[in-house]
This record gives C-alpha cells, structure tokens and sequence, in this order.
C-alpha cells in the first residue's frame, strides 16, 4: 500500500470514528479576528455536494456567537456547529440567514438545540413559505427526514431597514436589502473590522444566478462600491474579497446582461432566442455557467415592460 493510499485509508477509518472529524476536514478560515469563514465546495445543485456549496460561518463577540448561514443540509449545519464549538463555547445567540437560497439555510435546524433567535429578511418568511414543498421534496436527503414542521427553521425575528445586534464588545448591523439577487438578501456588517458578509449578493469565480432583480442588483453594486469595506465574504467563492476590485468581474457581467438584453428587447428578439443564444454561449471566465441561460430569461422578462 502506496504512502498515500495508506493516509488516505486512515482518514476514511478517522471519519468512521464519531467526533473525530480530520481537522482539515471542514476547514474555517479566520478572516479578521473573530470573524470565520467555511468555503463551499464548487458544484452544481445536481450534485451529492450540493449540501456545502455556499460559504457559511460565524462572528464571535464577548457574550455570544452569531450564525451567519448554517448550510445547505442539517449535517452541514452540524459541522459548522463543531467548527463552533471548538473555537467557542459562548452560547450562539442568532442564526442570521442571509436569503432564501438552500444552500445557505437547510441547514438552520442543526442549531435548533441552542435555541438561538433565527433572524431573517422581512420577506424571508413568505419566500421560504413558497419553497417549502419544492425544498422537502428535492431536498428530502439534506433534511434527513425530519418532521415537517422542525425540518426548516422559519426565522421569527425579522429585519426591515437596518438592525443592530449586539455580540459583546461588537456590533454587527443587519441590512434588509431591496431586491437584487433575491428579493430577501440581508448583509451583515461587522463595524470592528469593516468587514461585510455579502453572501450571495456578490459572487466570485462562478456564474451569478439573478433570481431577483438585474437593475436592482447593479443598484446594490453600485451603491456600495465607495464604501470603506476591508473586505467583502462571498457567498461563492473565496473566503474574502478586496472591495470593491473582487467583485468587478460580478459588476462587469451583470452590466452586459442588461446591456444585452435591453438591445434584445428593443430589437423585438424574442425571449426564446434570446435564451437559446445565451445557452449557445455562455460568458467566459466563469465555472458552473448552466444559469446563464436563466438569468437571460429572468432578466428578459424584467425590462420588457420598462
Ligand atoms: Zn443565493
């Protein structure tokens, strides 16, 4: 047996072994003091790792711990809990769920036990609603056939505008952003280290998938291009990103599509060619483009009546 066939065997024996879990195995990285990040893998929702492909993690202040983000499967959530508790053994106050998206919140029920308060976009109840036959029946295996009702996690406290929440010795402020990537996206700001989690609302290396609003997204992006942000978290991609330069690549996409499309529309293109040459061919420079074709559509059908 080969060296590396030999380690690889101990690390399958390892993850045999309950609680002991490889320490590289779930990997956090501390992007500003306090402030930990688990990258998601790079795979499609067609794939069995589709559980941990968002990037997920947690803010720890002096009294307690926020959740930003659980994960696409309640083991996912389970994991990150671990990557908690070996780091703190503060209580996890809130578990913040940045939007809709499973990927980042099926995972909310692994902290059901820390009974933390679940915290939300204003509309993150009623999107969450409207999926929740399309998540328990696609994602029965990420849920383990949990009952119903404590299966997904529906946040009770909820944000409009702006909220400040209160870790110890560190304030993060939750913001309820209009539309953009969905229509429930909320950033979490970490004013001690200038430090904002995006989540979704910036993508980097891979496709962005609009399922929101294009002009509203390209609002959000510019809106807070000059702010002094430190660094950016992605929900895709890297750990952090230099603002605003890591999310030009985003920027300059989503100005083509619309760019696009407008000149679609005002050729009287119609919305099944339009999405058919958009599927012919994908942007280049990005992995997992199959949306394109989506976003292309989405985007089509929101300008046609401006
Ligand atoms: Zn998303």
């Amino acid at each position: 047996m080969s060296i590396r066939c030999r380690l690889r065997h101990v690390a399958i024996l390892l993850s045999l072994v309950p609680g002991a879990v490889p320490a590289d195995d779930f990997a956090m990285t501390e992007v500003a003091p306090g402030i930990f990040v688990h990258e998601g893998r790079e795979v499609g929702i067609q794939d069995p790792a589709r559980g941990d492909s968002a990037n997920i993690g947690f803010i720890v202040g002096t009294k307690c711990a926020a959740v930003i983000d659980p994960g696409g499967s309640i083991a996912t959530g389970r994991r990150l809990r671990d990557a908690l508790r070996a780091r703190t053994t503060l209580p996890v106050c809130y578990v913040i769920d940045t939007h809709v998206h499973f990927d980042h919140l099926l995972g909310n029920a692994a902290f059901s036990v820390d009974r933390p308060s679940f915290v939300g976009h204003a509309e993150l109840p009623a999107a969450l609603a409207g999926s929740r036959d399309y998540f328990l029946e696609e994602f029965a295996k990420e849920l383990e056939g949990v009952p119903t009702d404590a299966a997904i996690v529906v946040p009770e406290r909820t944000v409009q505008g702006e909220q400040r929440l209160d870790l110890g010795e560190r304030e993060i402020v939750l913001v309820a952003n209009p539309t953009a990537h969905t229509n429930c996206d909320l950033t979490v700001y970490d004013a001690k280290t200038q430090t904002l989690w995006a989540s979704d609302l910036v993508f980097s290396g891979r496709l962005p998938v609009l399922d929101g609003s294009l002009r509203g997204w390209l609002r959000w992006m510019d809106e807070n291009e000059a702010r002094p942000y430190q660094r950016v978290v992605p929900g895709h991609g890297p750990a952090t990103l230099p603002w605003p330069a890591g999310a030009r690549p985003q920027h300059d996409y989503l100005a083509k599509l619309l760019g696009d499309t407008q000149a679609a529309v005002k050729a009287g293109t119609f919305l099944e060619d339009a999405v058919q040459a958009a599927a012919a061919a994908p942007p280049p420079g990005w992995r997992l483009t199959e949306p394109h074709a989506r976003n292309t559509s989405r985007a089509y059908r929101e300008l046609e009546w401006q």
